[in-house]
């Protein structure tokens, strides 16, 4: 990994029910959803982390936490040596110039009562960086051909536009700022698969232009394949896998990565070829599994993960997954696909 840009330390977010005055009177605990529970990573400067997992195991949620969108419950984020959660509204005002967010639907992120230019100038304006509104207009004008759109198309609303061609609206507007980090929010996966292809590599050429440096949200194994350079693999708000792409798709090492995995075996055909189905559904973070949180879903459960939770460790090279049993996981899942 290049020199770090982004570091995440011991990161929490929690949402807490509210409870009337009776059930608090009563002694009714109060409900905590922990979305995203004591996460670590790091993310080099010009690095495409993916960021992988199903839906609702708190993926958006660590990515608006690292911007603070969403303001985390506890944990720290230092970015370009900078402590993020210490900043104060001003100075987290002109950080937010350099750490910006491309959203999945690109309909509901855009406002339909502004025009192209006014939503991709917004930025400028907000952070100053033009000196009249014939540079907005300009730098709008520049940004929108390089996404791929037309300068003639600037007047017009985003309901005037296909999903994908909105889509490069929104990257235009998250990138007009000349900013270092982008959370990119499963930005393809409302996309058609013709219109995703275009859309990747766009973003993989603007990345290369700009010396960006992706977290990049997906449910698609096969899209973080392509493009990231790392992977952290996500279940119920933590971090159970995460190192090289390579080493970590074709050698995964948690259960829970070996059944994703086995939903698509075109990947890579060297890899090992345990076929784990993954059962249920993902479990309420409301109320997770005691020890292990995948012990309801895997496999290879046993009594132990039920009351111990896994520590993270390392598995190879920058190569690290939490299980009980990863000395002989790989092992016993292909012995129960045989
Ligand atoms: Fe499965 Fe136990 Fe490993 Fe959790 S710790 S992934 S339940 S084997």
């Amino acid at each position: 990994m290049t020199s770090p840009l982004l570091k995440v330390e011991n990161l929490s977010k929690y949402y807490y029910g509210s409870r009337s005055l009776a059930e608090r009177l009563t002694g009714v605990p109060e409900t905590v959803v922990r979305a995203v529970n004591h996460v670590d990573l790091t993310i080099g400067r010009g690095e495409i982390l993916g960021l992988i997992g199903e839906s609702g195991c708190g993926k958006s949620t660590l990515g608006r936490a690292i911007l603070r969108l969403h303001e985390p419950t506890s944990g720290r984020i230092t970015f370009d040596g900078v402590d993020v959660t210490a900043l104060g509204p001003e100075a987290m005002k002109t950080m937010r110039r350099r750490m910006q967010i491309i959203f999945q639907d690109p309909y509901a992120s855009l406002n339909p009562r502004r025009t192209v230019a006014e939503t991709v100038g917004l930025p400028l304006k907000l952070h100053n960086l033009a000196a009249n509104p014939e540079e907005v207009r300009s730098k709008v004008s520049a940004m929108i051909e390089r996404v791929g759109l037309k300068a003639n198309q600037l007047d017009r609303y985003p309901h005037q536009f296909s999903g994908g061609q909105r889509q490069r609206i929104g990257i235009a507007r998250a990138l007009v700022s000349n900013p270092e980090f982008i959370v990119c929010d499963e930005p393809v996966s409302a996309l058609d698969v013709s219109i995703q292809a275009q859309i990747i590599k766009l973003l993989l050429e603007l990345k290369n232009e700009m010396g960006l440096t992706y977290l990049f949200i997906s449910h698609d194994i096969s899209v973080i394949g392509y493009l990231a350079d790392r992977v952290a693999v996500m279940y119920l708000g933590e971090i159970v896998e995460m190192g090289p792409v390579d080493s970590v798709l074709s050698r995964p090492r948690h259960p829970y990565t070996q059944s994703l995995m086995s939903a698509v075996p075109d990947i890579d055909d060297s890899g090992p070829k345990a076929r784990v189905r993954l059962v249920g559904d993902l479990p309420s973070p409301l109320n997770p599994p005691s020890g292990c949180k995948f012990h309801t879903r895997c496999p290879l459960a046993v009594e132990k993960c039920k009351i111990s939770v896994p520590q993270i460790e390392s598995v190879g090279t920058g190569h690290m997954a939490s299980c009980h049993r990863l000395g002989e996981n790989l092992s016993l899942l292909e012995e129960k696909a045989s």
